[in-house]
């Protein structure tokens, strides 16, 4: 970490600082959502639900995530209970939340801690466990147990370049001048509530369209307020332009009705999930000898990955051949860790 924050108003100053961090704090006291993986003010947290909760905010909101967190502490109420559990039923809790290499790394990191016998409070033992990195690893260590250390997720960067003018394009440069000033919002105490408090601002007020400033506990101090400019930050990149892939899925019944699955290998993506057969998934319609073509889908799905956006189109076919494979009723396919993509072709198919 930097030694010394950078500010851009040489006024702003460290003393400066820590009174921001005191109103924040009245504010979040005041203001804070009840989430069920937070603890009250005066209650320790819950590791492992906080563990579970930072798996399941990965890419998704806080009001999405909450009956998934509900169900699934219902079902694994302690780590040792997920860590125990098949990686099909940890899945099978996942449908929906998308992204299940997530679902997949929770349960690895389940099974280390396990073994470990001990739930790590520091950083750098977290960022060893499966898919916990920089960013959740700091944010374990400070809501969890209270460490002097700061996440920086996209909120608190928001925050931090209006609140200081940060000049810096969105990026790995605003990234770190964020970590450089965010550093002295956490302190020797009361450092789980500065760091939930600084992403509940980005969250509910210093959102990234119309922040509400007016009710703002920071607005006295904050550059970009004082100086109307909150809408040139944060400064933006121009994005790349992400590569389009079309590719088509086959709904395949036998005589018994039976739909075809594919099970992914454990690396990649979807890995250890079921799909229907797809051709950019190593699928090849030449490999089935007697497939009937029913249905082809004139509107092909559109589906957005973070590295390229998929055009699927599906196809009903039937086969009178015994092939080999996952053969399921189609009553019993939510029974199976299916992706969100082929719950669309599921529903495609029945249109
Ligand atoms: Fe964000 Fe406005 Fe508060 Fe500044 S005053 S931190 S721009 S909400």
């Amino acid at each position: 970490m930097p030694a010394s924050p950078v500010f851009v108003n040489s006024d702003i100053t460290q003393p400066n600082v820590l009174t921001l961090r005191e109103h924040l704090l009245n504010w979040y006291f005041a203001c804070k959502r009840t989430m069920p993986w937070r603890a009250e003010i005066d209650k320790t947290p819950n590791p492992y639900h906080v563990l579970v909760s930072e798996f399941m905010l990965q890419q998704t909101t806080v009001q999405a995530v909450i009956p998934y967190f509900e169900r699934f502490i219902a079902r694994f109420p302690t780590i040792e209970t997920l860590a125990e559990a098949s990686l099909d039923d940890v899945y099978a809790l996942w449908q929906g939340l998308g992204y299940y290499s997530r679902a997949k790394n929770l349960h690895t990191t389940a099974i280390q801690i396990c073994a470990l016998g001990t739930f790590p409070q520091d950083i750098e033992t977290l960022k060893t466990l499966a898919g916990i990195g920089p960013y959740t690893s700091a944010s374990i260590s400070a809501i969890a147990f209270d460490h002097p250390t700061m996440p920086v997720d996209g909120n608190v960067m928001r925050v931090m370049s209006r609140l200081f003018a940060i000049s810096e394009p969105k990026g790995s440069k605003l990234f770190e001048q964020s970590q450089n000033v965010v550093h002295i919002f956490s302190g020797k105490q009361d450092n789980t509530h500065s760091a939930q408090a600084l992403m509940e601002l980005g969250a509910l007020v210093c959102k990234p369209k119309n922040p509400l400033c007016e009710i703002c506990p920071l607005a006295h101090d904050c550059q970009a307020f004082q100086t109307q400019s909150v809408d040139q930050y944060p400064i933006l990149l121009v994005k790349a332009v992400k590569p389009k892939r079309v590719a088509t899925t086959y709904f395949i019944t036998n005589q018994d009705g039976h739909v075809l699955l594919m099970k992914r290998p454990d690396k990649g993506l979807f890995s250890n999930m079921f799909i229907f057969p797809t051709t950019c998934f190593d699928f090849d319609p030449v490999s089935l000898p007697n497939l009937t073509i029913l249905k082809q889908h004139t509107k092909p799905i559109k589906h957005v990955f973070s590295h390229f956006d998929l055009e699927l189109t599906v196809i009903c076919a039937e086969t009178t051949d015994a092939i080999p494979g996952i053969w399921v009723a189609p009553a019993d396919l939510a029974k199976y860790g299916m992706p969100t993509l082929m719950h669309k072709v599921t529903k495609a198919t029945k249109i």
